[in-house]
């Protein structure tokens, strides 16, 4: 035992992770009738006897999230399957009211495929398959503290869900996050969900082993669960990491299990063994006719596929000599990589605007609760800001000013330099004239300049900056005084 706990000490151990992904689809309808799907409504006001599970009911399915589930697959390199079909996942929870949830088991939609993430790495893709989202359980505690019962709420029944599962490719909790962010990327380029984890349209299961550096063989993994952000699948991927190494330096043995994440405690504790796994008695639903897709049909849906962000970023790259950090963020988000190019295009100015939409407009967004897409500000108004800084009619600090009021208020950019007067004075002979006067007022600092102390003339800057009120064009200034002086 003693030798046992010494070598297990003395390996040095690399984490292996797989990951699964629920995204929820952006249909109209649900997945087998006709309730609207969407997030956020008044509880149990979107349901209907089919999504409710009621005897009798026959489901239909829903066209467009096989198309929506199929171009991801295309998006992603997957092999399309000709044939699939739905079955039945047997268990028993008061948020599925049928006690099944339709499912696909062993014929997915797509098998294959990868995501390639910026730093070149290829995470192979085992499957995406297409079922239904579940009802939701809202427990006694905040709204209603005290209460001793839960409520359901089956809006979300029925809601068309993909599932993405990798095979074991991951070999970091940020590289992990690095899948997340471009998988996120590529699914709402493709418009096919609102992937947004804090509403629920993007879930993800962490599952996570540890092996010898540089073994091949897998060990034994546990799968975590309930993580609300990509900064828990992090954190939580790194606790489980930890405990692993932990457990084996204490000379014990992991055991396949599933964990769930406590945001609060910063742990993950055990919720369900293998020996506790549940049987789901799959079987094909007889309600289902089993699908067949055209290869027209995915012709189609193949030339439908917009750019995706990958290539976005090399054109950005390209065609506009931007940075491959500053790139990448901005073709990530459709409507910011949308906006910006809207900015580009009407300044010419690309190097400018992403400056502006990397930095300063964020920051305006945020402090103001708005997003890319909330703002009333126009791209041709971030053009005209940048085009009034070339120019010099306003100072970079101004501009700064401008641009939030730009994104709060949608304000054009000339409308807020006259409320404000910012307007910057680069008019020659007004300069000249106020610097005719910093220099009558401060002979000691001419006289220290032509001594060669060249900081004085920072001074006398400073003093006709002052008497503009900062107004004045500082390069004009600095050369006109050294004019002057010479
Ligand atoms: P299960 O039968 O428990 O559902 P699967 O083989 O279907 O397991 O894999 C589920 C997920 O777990 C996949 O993302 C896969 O890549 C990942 N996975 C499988 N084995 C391991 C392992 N030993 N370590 C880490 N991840 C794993
Ligand atoms: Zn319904
Ligand atoms: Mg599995």
């Amino acid at each position: 035992m003693s030798t046992k706990v010494a070598n297990a000490a003395a390996t040095d151990y690399e984490p292996v992770i797989g990951l699964e992904v629920h995204v929820e689809l952006k249909t109209n309808s649900k997945m087998f009738c006709g309730c609207r799907n969407e997030f956020g409504a008044e509880p149990n006001s979107l349901v209907c006897p089919i999504c409710l599970g009621f005897p009798g009911t026959l489901p239909v399915i829903n066209r467009k999230a096989v198309e929506y589930l199929c171009k991801t697959g295309l998006a992603l390199g997957c092999s399309i399957a000709a044939h699939s079909k739905f079955d039945r996942k047997n268990y028993f929870y008061p948020d599925m009211p049928k006690n099944y949830q339709i499912s696909q088991y062993d014929m997915p939609l797509t098998t294959g495929g990868s995501v390639t993430l910026p730093s070149g790495k290829r995470v192979r893709l085992n499957r995406i398959h297409l079922e239904e989202d579940t009802g939701k359980n809202v427990h006694a505690g905040g709204r209603m503290a005290g209460a001793e019962y839960t409520l359901i709420d089956y809006n979300r029944a029925g809601v068309p869900l993909m599932e993405i599962v990798t095979e074991p490719d991951l070999s970091s909790p940020d590289e992990a996050e690095a899948y997340l962010v471009q998988l996120k990327a590529v699914l709402s380029a493709l418009g096919v969900s609102d992937v947004k984890m804090h509403e629920g349209s993007l879930r993800c299961d962490a599952n996570v082993s540890i092996r010898p550096a540089g073994s091949s063989a897998l060990g034994t993994k546990a799968e975590v669960k309930n993580m609300n952000s990509f900064r828990s699948v992090v954190s939580a991927l790194e606790y489980e990491i930890a405990r692993q190494k932990a457990s084996l330096a204490a000379g014990e043995r992991i055991v396949q299990e599933t964990r769930n994440w406590d945001e609060a405690r910063k742990l993950t504790y055990s919720t369900r063994s293998k020996e506790q796994a549940h049987d789901y008695r799959y079987f094909p639903d007889p309600d289902l006719v089993p699908l067949s897709l055209e290869p027209a049909t995915l012709e189609r849906w193949r030339a439908e596929l917009p750019e995706l962000p990958l290539a976005k970023r090399g054109r950005f790259m390209e065609s506009y000599g931007l940075s491959d950090y500053d790139a990448t963020i901005l073709s990530a988000d459709i409507p910011t990589a949308v906006f910006f190019e809207a900015v580009v295009a009407a300044s010419g100015e690309p190097k400018a605007a992403a400056n502006w939409m990397l930095n300063d407009v964020p920051r305006a967004l945020e402090k103001h609760g708005l997003t890319i897409e909330s703002t009333r500000m126009k791209p041709g108004q971030l053009a005209e800001l940048i085009k009034l800084v070339k120019s010099g009619t306003i100072s970079g600090k101004a501009a700064k000013e401008i641009c939030e009021a730009m994104v709060a208020d949608g304000e054009d950019p000339q409308a807020v330099i006259a409320q404000r007067g910012l307007a910057q004075v680069s008019d020659e002979a007004a300069i000249a004239k106020l610097v005719d006067e910093a220099l009558a007022a401060n002979p000691d600092s001419i006289a220290s300049y032509k001594a060669g102390k060249t900081k004085a003339l920072e001074f006398v800057v400073g003093q006709v900056m002052k008497a503009s009120r900062g107004k004045a064009n500082v390069e004009i200034v600095r050369a006109a005084l050294i004019k002057r002086l010479e």
